[in-house]
């Protein structure tokens, strides 16, 4: 399942963030700030417990996050979603996956995997700005998985019906937070209109 975050402050800067125009120092900006926003909704129903505060004139019952966050970037364009995340979450722990996809086969192989303990019991959220055919998302989850984590939400930028439906059918229990769902892949599994490929206009290794 995914949630659109279809709030006008997004949608403006996902405007920007898609034009061919704009470089990757804004790019880079734009992807931290769009996270925030993506990430604050998707972590509205986090565990919290309640704390009385005593402020400079009375007892305040308020409450506080509860579970351990474990945020999983998927290399390499993972990484430019983590810095928006920190913003929000700045004592949250930080894991990596690493994935290619065998050219002959097309599936994903993983070529780095590093997690706290913490994935088991924690809030687990993978960070991709693409979910395009959601492989790479649903490896990421399975290697999850595989470690012990079982409360996992993915937050991206774009996404589109084929990688929602590829996440969905190999874990209808992990929901998708994204702040575009565009319309299909090309033939080059681009996500169209999509904003290119993440990862290139993020580093500026675009040709
Ligand atoms: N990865 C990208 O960076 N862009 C796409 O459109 C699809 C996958």
């Amino acid at each position: 399942m995914a949630e659109l975050i279809d709030h006008p402050c997004v949608q403006h800067k996902l405007a920007i963030i898609r034009d061919a125009e704009t470089g990757h120092k804004r790019f880079r900006e734009l992807a931290t700030e769009i996270t925030e926003f993506v990430c604050y909704e998707a972590l509205k129903n986090i565990k919290t417990k309640e704390v009385i505060v005593e402020t400079p004139v009375a007892s305040a019952t308020c409450r506080k996050i509860d579970t351990d966050i474990v945020i999983v970037p998927i290399l390499r364009a993972g990484v430019g979603m983590l810095e928006g995340i920190l913003e929000l979450l700045p004592t949250a722990r930080v894991g990596f996956v690493g994935l290619y996809r065998d050219e002959q086969t097309k599936m994903p192989i993983t070529y780095y995997e590093s997690f706290p303990h913490q994935i088991k019991g924690g809030t687990c959220i993978v960070i991709d700005p693409m979910v395009a055919t959601g492989g790479s998302t649903v490896a990421a989850i399975d290697i999850l998985k595989e470690n012990g984590a079982d409360n996992i939400v993915v937050v991206c930028i774009v996404t589109c019906p084929e990688g929602i439906k590829a996440v969905e059918d190999a874990h209808p229990n992990v929901r998708i937070y994204a702040a575009a769902i565009d319309e299909k892949l090309n033939e080059n599994k681009y996500i169209v209109p999509g904003l290119g490929d993440a990862g290139d206009r993020l580093f500026g290794t675009l040709q």
